[in-house]
């Protein structure tokens, strides 16, 4: 047994410190970033938020709706390959190039993901997602995704440290997925006690994927702009979120009335709720690793999708970076103790 001395840290460990700026205005500051991405090849040009492949935030109506914000949405992966033949034809370029078409490890899986990349040529993006990316059997998978699609661009995770980042990309993923345990609905940490605080993660993990030219997505964790910034700051070329992107018209739940006031149901995707839908049930052999819980039904994600760029901005004029790629460059976090003052309660 070993034990590692140096403090991991989270979000709420840490504030940028504000640095000198020329910058008068957040809309002076450019969201927008420019890909090439590794393997592929392939250019992707768009702000990099992606809505999270679960089934209550990463709808097809997510899709077009955060495209039209130049945004990412991994769809999640349980509509059919009918599903997505209707949502092809009725969508334009700009959504089939700005959603991610998520995928397990099956054999199963493959089919499907070939059966529904062969619906059109403007899908970039396929995203390779299992809970525990550090199996030998997602290594393989990729290889073989990538033999099969050598000009998409391929996502695969999730992992917390810099070898297993570094194993997937040159494994010929151009993104690595990163995180576990930190998500809003997510119990791995309770059921299992293995985990990593997301900022060190993406920190750790963006130094091994830039190192050989790969990306990161800092996946999970945020719980308000703020995070979102962090993620950003601490070297996430792409941050995914769950939760702050729930509870919306656009996120395929169904509206629950309560006492007179609206709820909308959001699970995590190895839930007890994700499994009876999808699964019929939880497994004899497996815990659930993730919760149900009833949010407050917050209307469209457009004025939420706002505020959180609108956020993001703000913290680019405060560290001086007149675009999101020069963030983590002009970034120094604090450690503190405190965050925000919540004596007349949260926000
Ligand atoms: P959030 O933004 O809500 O904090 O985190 C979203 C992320 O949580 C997802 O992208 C996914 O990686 C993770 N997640 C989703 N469902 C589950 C679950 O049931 N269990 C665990 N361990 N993680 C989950």
């Amino acid at each position: 047994m070993r034990i590692e001395q140096d403090l991991k840290l989270g979000f709420k460990d840490v504030l940028f410190r504000p640095k000198r700026s020329n910058l008068k205005s957040r809309s002076q500051v450019e969201l927008t970033r420019d890909f090439t991405f590794k393997h592929s090849g392939r250019q992707w040009s768009g702000v990099p938020v992606i809505a999270a492949n679960m089934d209550s935030v990463g709808s097809f109506k997510m899709g077009k709706v955060l495209a039209e914000h130049g945004c990412l949405t991994a769809i999640h992966k349980h509509y059919t390959v009918a599903d997505w033949a209707a949502f092809v034809a009725e969508s334009e370029t700009k959504t089939l190039n700005n959603v991610m078409v998520s995928t397990g490890t099956s054999d199963a899986d493959f089919q499907k993901t070939q059966d529904i990349m062969a619906l059109s040529d403007e899908f970039v993006f396929i995203c390779i997602d299992i809970a525990n990316g550090y199996s030998e059997h997602l290594v393989e998978y990729v290889q073989r995704v990538r033999a099969a699609f050598p000009d998409k661009v391929i996502s695969a995770g999730n992992v917390v440290t810099g070898d297993m980042v570094e194993e997937l990309i040159l494994a010929g993923a151009d993104i690595v997925k990163v995180g576990i345990g930190p998500g809003s609905v997510c119990t791995t940490r309770v059921k299992t006690g293995v985990g990593y605080p997301q900022l060190s993660a993406i920190i750790e993990c963006a130094d091994a994927a830039h190192g050989l030219g790969g990306r990161i997505i800092g996946d999970g964790g945020c719980s308000c702009a703020g995070d979102v910034s962090k993620a950003f700051g601490g070297g996430a070329d792409f941050v995914m979120l769950g939760g702050m992107l729930a509870g919306h018209t656009e996120s395929g739940g169904e509206v629950i009335e309560q006492d007179g006031k609206q709820f909308m149901k959001f699970y995590g995707m190895s839930s007890e709720s994700a499994m009876a839908k999808h699964s019929g049930g939880v497994a004899k052999y497996r815990a659930a690793e993730g919760k149900t819980v009833l949010l407050p039904f917050r209307g469209t994600v457009n004025d939420t999708i706002s505020d959180i760029l609108g956020g993001v901005r703000s913290t680019c004029t405060y560290v001086g970076a007149a675009q999101l790629k020069e963030l983590t460059k002009r970034t120094t976090f604090i450690r503190v103790q405190e965050q925000e003052n919540n004596v007349f309660g949260k926000e």
